[in-house]
């Protein structure tokens, strides 16, 4: 018998025969035998809706009352999916965050886990239930729930399997797995059959929506496997896990791209030690991550820093970055959300000489300029227009042949 967490996300419960499809797989893996743990996300397009709704009554909402209404999503499907497990014949009941023990640290809309108590959900599954856990929320010490962030359902599931010792977690999802770009956006993008931690940490902090960060940071903490599958079909999926056996063998694994950036830049900053510390320091001081940084030599005496951040972080961005022009008497700043992060990873990438100099020229040969580069051990990214986003990525994923089948592995 092993211990099995499932996570469906908001496509596989958009609807009332889709949660039944849900509660019969989970019944079914049950009935052969094993454990089950579910995690639910909110139906369909729940969260943005709830978002829109809010952004009618408040231009910047109390971040807690933000929480208090995301939340609800996942208690709807909770309900009803725990409902659909005990109309075919199961036990299922439904759990919030809190329920399940799911305490998270006091930051909201973007809380990190800080400890699950497991004891109620042990009792559950010893006394034949299945219970069904609402993703993406959990409640501070002092009674406040507060959200995991975007995409955060994922992040419970793996954190539940590993408070739970589980032996498998598994997010079912709206595609086979993890392709080597969004299938949507590259129709011929290869199903992986597995990557490492490290590769799909780095494709989903890049923007490939299919895992949340956070939950491969988790996984990897505690050595868990995922298996990242459809709803939809019998497929095997792609298993994340620890190494990746083909890594020598192709340099780029996959191609993403992130539309949530926007760029700053402070321009004719006098020339001298201390500024780009000053700016720096402050924007960490409020809290501020800044991604990619570039300082482009202007004349004898002056610079422009340009750096990114997130779109919801920009407004704040420019505020700071505005003081500390005034302060170190730049001549003004600039911001454009009109960028995009173009990304190649791949752990075998250390090996290959050239590998930057590809993409480049994939970039090149489609008119595509780019604003800013950075790169580390096992990525490249390349910061250009929006618009030209979803070309870039099909026009890269086409120069390194990701389309293709893979090469036979030689028996050693
Ligand atoms: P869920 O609601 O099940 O959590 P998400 O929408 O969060 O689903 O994530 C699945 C989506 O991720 C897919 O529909 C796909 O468009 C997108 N995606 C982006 N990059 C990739 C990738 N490399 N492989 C698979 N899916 C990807
Ligand atoms: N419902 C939340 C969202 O849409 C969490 C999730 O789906 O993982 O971001
Ligand atoms: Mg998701």
């Amino acid at each position: 018998m092993a211990l099995i967490v499932q996570k469906f996300g908001g496509t596989s419960v958009g609807s009332p025969e889709r949660i039944l499809k849900v509660a019969e797989r989970a019944l079914r893996t049950k009935r052969d035998g094993h454990q089950v743990v579910l995690v639910v996300s909110a139906m369909g397009h729940t969260t943005d809706e709830l978002l829109e709704l809010m952004e009618k009554i408040a231009v910047r909402p109390n971040p807690r009352e933000l929480d208090m209404l995301l939340s609800t999503g996942e208690q709807v499907s909770i309900a009803l999916v725990a409902s659909a497990i005990s109309a075919i014949g199961g036990k299922g009941i439904s759990l919030t965050g809190a329920q399940a023990g799911i305490r998270t640290e006091p930051l909201h809309t973007k809380a990190k886990i800080a400890d699950i108590q497991t004891d109620r959900l042990r009792q559950l599954l010893a006394d034949d239930h299945i219970p069904v856990v609402a993703g993406f929320q959990g409640i501070t010490y002092n009674g406040e729930i507060c959200t995991l962030g975007r995409g955060g359902s994922d992040t419970t599931a793996v954190a539940l399997a590993a408070a739970l010792k589980a032996d498998m977690c598994e997010i079912y999802t709206d595609v086979s797995g993890v392709y080597t770009a969004d299938p949507r956006v590259v129709p011929e993008a290869r199903l992986l059959p597995e990557i490492s931690y490290d590769e799909m940490l780095e494709l989903a902090s890049l923007g490939a929506q299919v895992l949340h960060p956070r939950s491969v940071e988790y996984a990897k903490q505690y050595n868990l496997f995922i298996r990242v599958r459809s709803t939809f079909d019998e497929g095997l999926g792609t298993v994340v896990k620890g190494v990746n056996e083909l890594e020598n063998q192709t340099p780029v694994r996959g191609v993403t791209a992130d539309l949530n950036q926007a760029k700053v830049a402070l321009k004719e900053v006098p020339d001298r030690p201390g500024v780009a510390a000053r700016l720096f320091g402050a924007l960490s001081d409020r809290g501020i991550n800044v991604d990619m940084i570039t300082q482009s030599v202007r004349g004898e005496q002056t610079n422009d820093i340009g750096f990114t951040v997130t779109k919801e972080e920009l407004e704040r961005a420019v505020q700071v970055t505005e003081e500390v022009g005034r302060e170190v008497g730049a001549k003004g700043v600039v911001s454009d959300e009109d960028v995009a992060k173009v990304s190649i990873v791949g752990s075998g990438m250390v090996n290959h000489a050239g590998i930057a100099a590809k993409m480049f020229q994939a970039l090149a040969d489609g008119q595509i300029n780019i604003q800013m580069i950075s790169t580390s051990e096992i990525k490249v990214s390349c910061v250009i227009s929006r618009s030209q986003a979803q070309q870039a990525v099909r026009l890269v994923h086409n120069a390194f042949h990701l389309g293709a089948p893979l090469p036979a592995v030689e028996a050693t």
